[in-house]
């Protein structure tokens, strides 16, 4: 049976209408779409994370445990880039557990604190967005913007597809009000397109079933699929997420991309990309 939109019914991967959709993760009834076996395959390493009963449906961030330096020092990385009051390092030492931070107790801490425009204190145990914001963490672990010993792409090609995953919902502002099935669906096509970002920049050739512009296709396939889920009653608040997403892919692909707005008020009807110039 279709569905009534067809956007929703596209390869996860090269964003082509198809009726193809993994095996495993309909059993778990989740619809993920691949248009071929070559598809399917191409983004297995990051999709295996999250395919088949059990895993795929509803999916939740695995959370990731640091040592409590590091995660004192992540915190304020991050703290610091959006001008919050830093989590202290004194804060990060209570809340550890033979040298671990366990996620509930550091979530606990920055409660504490009251740094309550942080994304995952938006909303009282929201344990899924702190594990992405755990996740996202870790991801910096190989990314030292104050050393500099890695650059942002070299971090990226040696990520765990999970922890940049993660990085990728973090610029979705509204993650934590969408519910367990948008949850889901996003999730599972960001683990798609953080492993086509992934192969973009990994040194070795990328195997021949690889096309860059495959990147504008996920993301694409990504913002569409929340469509009946989130109402972006601000125009200008979408076009800053869409903005999140430019500078962070544009990275690897230069593109631009935007929200098509319905301009009778019937809120984002679609969502579009280009590839740049800077990209032949
Ligand atoms: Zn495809
Ligand atoms: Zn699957």
């Amino acid at each position: 049976m279709r569905r009534k939109d067809p956007d929703l019914q596209r390869c996860a991967v090269c964003d082509v209408e198809t009726d193809n959709c993994c095996s495993a993760c309909g059993t778990a009834g989740v619809a993920l779409f691949f248009c071929s076996r070559e598809h399917q395959k191409l983004v297995w390493p990051s999709h295996r994370i999250a395919c088949g009963p059990g895993k795929a449906n509803p999916f939740f961030v695995p959370p990731k445990y640091l040592s409590a330096p590091k995660f004192s020092r992540l915190v304020e990385y991050e703290l610091d880039a959006d001008g919050i009051q830093p989590f202290s390092p004194a804060l990060a030492s209570r809340v550890t557990s033979n040298g671990k931070v366990s996620l509930e107790r550091a979530l606990l801490a920055i409660c504490e604190q009251e740094i309550r425009n942080l994304p995952f204190y938006l909303k009282h145990g929201a344990v899924s967005k702190g594990n992405i914001y755990m996740r996202s963490a870790y991801f910096c672990t190989s990314y030292d913007k104050r050393k500099s010993s890695l650059s942002y792409v070299e971090a990226v090609a040696a990520a765990d597809p999970m922890d940049y995953a993660a990085r990728l919902i973090a610029l979705l502002p509204d993650f934590d009000e969408l519910s367990v099935a948008a949850q889901t669906m996003s999730l599972h096509q960001t683990l798609v397109l953080a492993r086509l970002l992934q192969l973009k920049v990994r040194s070795k050739a990328p195997p021949p079933s690889y096309k860059p512009e495959y990147i504008g296709g996920a993301l694409r396939q990504l913002l569409v699929q929340l469509k009946p889920f989130v109402r972006f009653d601000d125009d200008e608040h979408a076009q800053r997420i869409a903005c999140g997403f430019k500078n962070e892919v544009s990275q690897f692909y230069p593109i631009d991309c935007w929200f098509v707005v319905d301009p009778d008020g019937g809120g984002i009807v679609d969502f579009k990309w280009k590839a740049l110039a800077a990209n032949n």
